[in-house]
């Protein structure tokens, strides 16, 4: 399966290996790994080394150039750093290009380019604490030897391809979505495909980036062949260009505010206005924080809460369905397409042009609830029926949310005494804040979910208070003239706890759902209490960005060990 992750879009170039001792290794030059390189050079940090497995920067960005691949968060609050680099996106909804040239731009602007490493996998990385620095080897012989280790590895970085029986077999061009073939298909992002004319295509996965590509092929192949699992449960997206006035109503401070002002509406706060105002700050915060007082302000017993959560998921559900009754013309296929669970036992879809192709003739919903049973020469065989391709498409996402860091991350990783990662995390997360571990030195992880910090919808925002944390943090260390540090085994067991005592199963209201990666695929009471979140379910953002400041602030390193 190898030729499923080569990368169709940067040439691999030989170049010999290096040798170097930067400040500073960064694993990743996606979203999380530019914005700590970005903060690390505001607090004045010089030699700064990105490794990246991709041949240019943007992470899952980088990768995912599929036609239609776009974001459904908001553009205004997704791509970060819009202040300093005095950009408005052009559309509410970012497109993928949008999104991936924004990127580029924050590397260009910090410098984090010309040192990079691109096409480069780190291998193994080691503590030496004779040096109090970190050795980090990597696929092209190279050895760096640096004070901060920074581990910004993504979340979604690891293709997830099916075990189909015969998919070897298939005599066709087969592909992920992260790895689209232009080569292949024709084309190129906005631009027709102009190849598949005359081509068949199986696009397999009907999640948030299957039901992207959906559009664009239906435009240009011959026939396309949706082959649907379950359905996604898609609400209205309501994309448009922005108002060329809006640059000039914002005031200084305007993105941490509107990122808030989100956040704050996904926990369930009240706030005075609704900036965002789409569908998941009207459907998702509603169905994540259902009421717990009646209209007299009385709390509601626990059946009476469990009840009207439900009904409001079920209304919120029903409208869904209702959409696709209003958009598909053959009743039969609205049928198979709607979804028939719970609203957050799937990550929400949010497009308007998804269920409009399935009215064109050339489009085929193929329903298979129990997946396929066969791929052979000829293509997908569905409860015996033969579906002949020239090209599949596998939309079938990725490893997330239940995927250990140290498997993420895909290196060994040795810290004090020879204790890899590995071992240490063996029966689940071990940190201080969800940043840092004890035993692992001079050694920081960017906040993730699963991993002992909170989660966010927008994962910009977590991404952003990771990285002023990181920066300031290190700009505090040198500062104060400390060489190494180290977590107490005392801190980090306190924060584990706190982790653990705020943990509550949600097999309860999960087990009822379809098999997800958000619930361990049908096994929510799997997920291990230590690999969740400060707070409950999601986390509490503001509680954790509130402390970390505090901690920052006091300046007195409390659970971290000096030299
Ligand atoms: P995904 O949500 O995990 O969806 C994978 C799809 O493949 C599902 O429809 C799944 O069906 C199907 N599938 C997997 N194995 C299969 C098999 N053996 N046979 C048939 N179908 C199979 O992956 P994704 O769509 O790539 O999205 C991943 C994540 O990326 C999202 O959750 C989101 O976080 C992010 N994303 C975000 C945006 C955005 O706009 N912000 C856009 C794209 C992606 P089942 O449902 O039955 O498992």
């Amino acid at each position: 399966v190898a030729d499923y992750l080569r990368d169709p879009f940067t040439p691999y170039v030989e170049r010999p290996a290096i040798q170097d001792d930067p400040d500073v290794v960064i694993v990743g030059g996606g979203i999380a790994g530019l914005l700590a390189g970005a903060q690390l050079r505001k607090v004045g940090i010089e030699r700064i080394r990105i490794i990246d497995h991709a041949g240019g920067v943007g992470g899952t960005w980088y990768w995912n150039r599929y036609p239609g691949v776009m974001c459904d968060v908001e553009s205004y609050q997704y791509l970060p750093l819009l202040e300093e680099l005095d950009y408005i996106p052009t559309e509410r909804y970012a497109s993928g290009e949008e999104i991936r040239l924004h990127l580029q731009a924050i590397a260009d602007r910090f410098d984090l380019v010309s040192d990079a490493l691109f096409h480069t996998g780190v291998t193994r990385a080691v503590w030496d604490e004779d040096a109090g620095r970190w050795t980090v080897h990597t696929d092209r012989g190279d050895q760096l030897s640096c004070r901060y280790y920074i581990l910004a590895v993504g979340i979604l970085n690891l293709l997830k391809l099916p075990a189909i029986p015969g998919m070897d077999d298939f005599a066709g061009r087969a592909f992920h979505t992260a790895r689209w073939d232009y080569a292949y298909t024709g084309g190129g992002l906005g631009q027709p495909m102009t190849n598949l004319g005359d081509k068949a295509v199986a696009l397999i996965g009907t999640g948030a980036s299957g039901l992207q590509c959906l559009p664009p092929l239906a435009r240009d192949a011959k026939h396309v062949y949706v082959f649907q699992r379950t359905p996604s449960a898609i609400g209205v997206r309501g994309n448009r260009r922005t108002d060329p006035d809006f640059g000039a109503s914002l005031q200084p401070g305007w993105q941490k505010a509107r990122m808030d002002n989100f956040q704050a509406i996904m926990l369930g706060k009240q706030v005075d206005t609704d900036l965002t105002d789409d569908g998941w700050t009207h459907h998702y915060a509603a169905v994540q924080n259902p009421p717990r007082r009646d209209k007299d302000g009385q709390a509601l017993a626990i059946a009476e809460f469990m009840r009207g959560a439900e009904e409001l998921d079920y209304a919120i559900m029903e409208e869904h369905r209702r959409r696709i009754d209003e958009l598909v013309s053959d009743p039969a296929v609205a049928a198979i397409l709607k979804p028939y669970y719970r609203y957050l036992c799937k990550r929400p879809c949010f497009h308007d042009e998804y269920y409009g192709a399935f009215n064109s003739p050339n489009v085929t919903l193929v329903d298979c609830p129990a997946g396929i049973d066969r791929i052979t020469a000829a293509g997908p065989v569905v409860g015996g029926t033969q579906y002949e391709v020239d090209c599949i498409v596998y939309g079938t996402g990725f490893e997330a949310e239940v995927t250990p860091l140290q498997r993420r991350a895909g290196h060994e990783i040795v810290g004090r005494g020879g204790v890899t990662l590995a071992e240490k995390w063996a029966d689940g997360a071990a940190s201080l804040f969800g940043m840092t571990s004890s035993g692992f030195p001079n050694m920081f992880v960017m906040p993730a979910p699963g991993q002992q910090s909170v989660v966010t919808v927008n994962y910009t925002q977590i991404a952003v208070l990771g990285a002023e944390f990181v920066a300031g943090t290190i700009a505090a260390l040198e500062h104060k003239g400390v060489r190494v540090f180290d977590v107490d085994a005392g801190a980090e067991a306190d924060w584990i706890q706190q982790i653990v005592d705020t943990y509550v199963d949600p097999s309860a209201v999960m087990s009822a759902c379809t098999p997800s990666r958000l619930n361990n695929e049908g096994d929510p009471g799997a997920t291990r209490a230590r690999d969740t979140n400060y707070g409950r379910g999601f986390g509490d953002y503001f509680g954790y960005r509130d402390l970390l400041e505090k901690w920052l602030a006091s300046g007195e390193f409390e659970g971290l060990t000096l030299q």
